[in-house]
């Protein structure tokens, strides 16, 4: 799933799948090769930028074409049954590639691996090692002992592992728009959510390492970073502990705390150019101060994520999230009164989770309304093994109505899209252009501050160009623009 993708009109069914990335080719002369498909969030394709960095240092380049590999990765999804049924399809396809090369290994990686452990090994025979999230060093080894015909399995769950040294290997990189992983786990227990079983506790990477990071993606030409984490306002580092729960509880022992808020800033700080986004943003966390660090700084990004999942206060309660609908409203009224109409926000939203009626799936569709998003991802409630709510509550709501309720909102959110787009008409903007258009070669494909896609014709800029449009004209999914002036100063 592409975290900031274009809504176009999708069905009930799209809405619920599963797409993933795989491996470029890098040839640096090493002798073996490497291919990774991950599925799932923009967490897993960065951690797999992660685990490229490793196998590089191990030997390994990176190739697009699975038959030419010598270890194939699936770094997979658990976040609802269809990621991993779509994940057990893909195996099951690679049986002919192990056939015809009998030394290939086959790993599973992420939070597949994580839930499922060795019974993998057992379920899927044509896996050799299953390593989870936190484990990625152990790589190498657990590769060597493949190649040896010992099949591994390393799920250890970290406390403190951020992988905050290791240099990210850009995958399907566009060399403008980069991804900087700040935390990892989450320390929420959202009663649908697989998550905090299959990346663990939360902890947040060194500040200086992100700075760094950011500093080195700025001076290789790249112009965006978003700082993802599961929980991003949550952020909080200390010198002496990076583990939100025993920072917690000795934050008068430490010499110094670093909040979302503050890394913001220090990111901003590395130059007017390098635009700054960050997903995703808890509505229970999102503080005033990070809104008024939006404002101060033009080249942070005027877009929020912040999923609401229902607009009803007692299946918010049954989902443990932690706020009521009133809170959250209140949070859209503090956004919009701090950064103005113009400021994107989005949403996930999951239909027909345990007991939802249908009085409080219209409540879903009038917070929608009042809100107005920009766009939303949308699902319906797929129950994971483990959780609180697959403990607690029968996951009751048939079928067909999920779906039914599902394409509503799907629906809804088409209105209202269109509905903020035509705000647009006509208004000055700033874009970065990130490449040329899907549907033309003709034509660039930019973002505006607040992550709406626009398009421009090819020969006025090209990629990495920052774009003063008019926008002229607007469709649900996507803004046109006329170009006024190309790489205007920011400073
Ligand atoms: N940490 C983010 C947050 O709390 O907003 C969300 C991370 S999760 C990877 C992305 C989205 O998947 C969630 O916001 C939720 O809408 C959806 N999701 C999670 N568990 C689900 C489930 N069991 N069934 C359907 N959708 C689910
Ligand atoms: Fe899952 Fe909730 Fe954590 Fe998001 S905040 S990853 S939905 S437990």
């Amino acid at each position: 799933m592409d975290l900031i993708k274009d809504i176009d009109i999708i069905t009930a069914e799209e809405a619920q799948a599963c797409d993933f990335k795989t491996t470029a080719d890098e040839n640096t002369g090493k002798s073996k090769k490497l291919y990774i498909e991950s599925y799932g969030c923009q967490m897993n394709f960065s951690d797999s930028e992660i685990v490229a960095s490793i196998m590089k240092e191990s030997g390994f380049d990176t190739t697009s074409d699975f038959e030419q590999a010598d270890v194939i990765f699936l770094n997979t999804c658990s976040i609802r049954e269809k990621a991993e049924q779509t994940v057990r399809k893909r195996l099951s396809q690679f049986q002919t590639a192990k056939k015809n090369k009998p030394e290939l290994t086959i790993g599973v990686l992420g939070c597949m691996a994580e839930r499922l452990k060795e019974n993998l090994l057992t379920e899927e025979k044509i896996v050799d090692v299953v390593v989870g999230p936190d484990a990625y060093r152990d790589l190498p080894n657990l590769i060597s002992a493949a190649e040896e015909g010992e099949k591994g399995v390393n799920t250890f769950l970290s406390r403190e592992e951020t992988y905050a040294d290791i240099a990210p290997v850009r995958l399907n990189s566009n060399g403008v728009t980069a991804f900087i992983s700040i935390m990892r786990g989450c320390d929420n227990m959202c009663s649908f959510c697989v998550v905090p079983f299959t990346r663990g506790r939360e902890r947040s990477r060194d500040p200086h390492s992100i700075l760094a990071e950011a500093q080195d993606l700025f001076a290789k030409g790249y112009k965006e970073v978003t700082l993802l984490g599961q929980n991003v306002d949550s952020y909080k580092w200390s010198p002496e502990e990076n583990n939100k729960a025993r920072l917690n509880k000795k934050e008068d022992e430490v010499t110094e705390v670093v909040n979302f808020a503050n890394l913001l800033e220090m990111v901003a700080q590395v130059s007017p150019y390098l635009r700054v986004r960050f997903s995703t943003s808890h509505p229970k966390d999102i503080t005033d101060e990070v809104l008024y660090t939006i404002k101060k700084y033009d080249n942070i990004c005027n877009y929020i994520h912040l999923p609401v999942q229902s607009g009803n206060s007692r299946v918010l309660d049954l989902m443990n999230r932690t706020y009521d609908r009133e809170w959250y409203l209140n949070r859209v009224k503090a956004i919009r009164e701090i950064l103005g109409e113009e400021c994107g926000i989005s949403s996930d939203m999951i239909t027909g989770f345990c007991t939802e009626t249908e009085e409080e799936h219209q409540d879903t569709l009038s917070l929608m309304e009042i809100v107005k998003y920009d766009f939303s991802y949308m699902f319906f409630y797929s129950e994971r093994p483990g959780t609180l709510a697959a403990k607690k509550f029968e996951d009751d709501i048939p079928l067909e109505t999920k779906k039914r309720r599902l394409a509503e909102i799907i629906a809804k959110q088409g209105e209202l899209s269109f509905e903020r787009n035509k705000l647009d008409l006509y208004q000055e903007q700033l874009i970065l252009i990130e490449g040329t258009a899907k549907k033309s070669d003709q034509q660039l494909k930019g973002r505006n501050s607040a992550n709406k896609v626009v398009i421009i014709p090819a020969d006025k800029a090209k990629k990495g160009d920052y774009v003063r449009v008019r926008i002229s004209e607007v469709s649900q999914a996507t803004l046109f623009g006329e170009v006024l002036e190309v790489n205007p100063v920011l400073a």
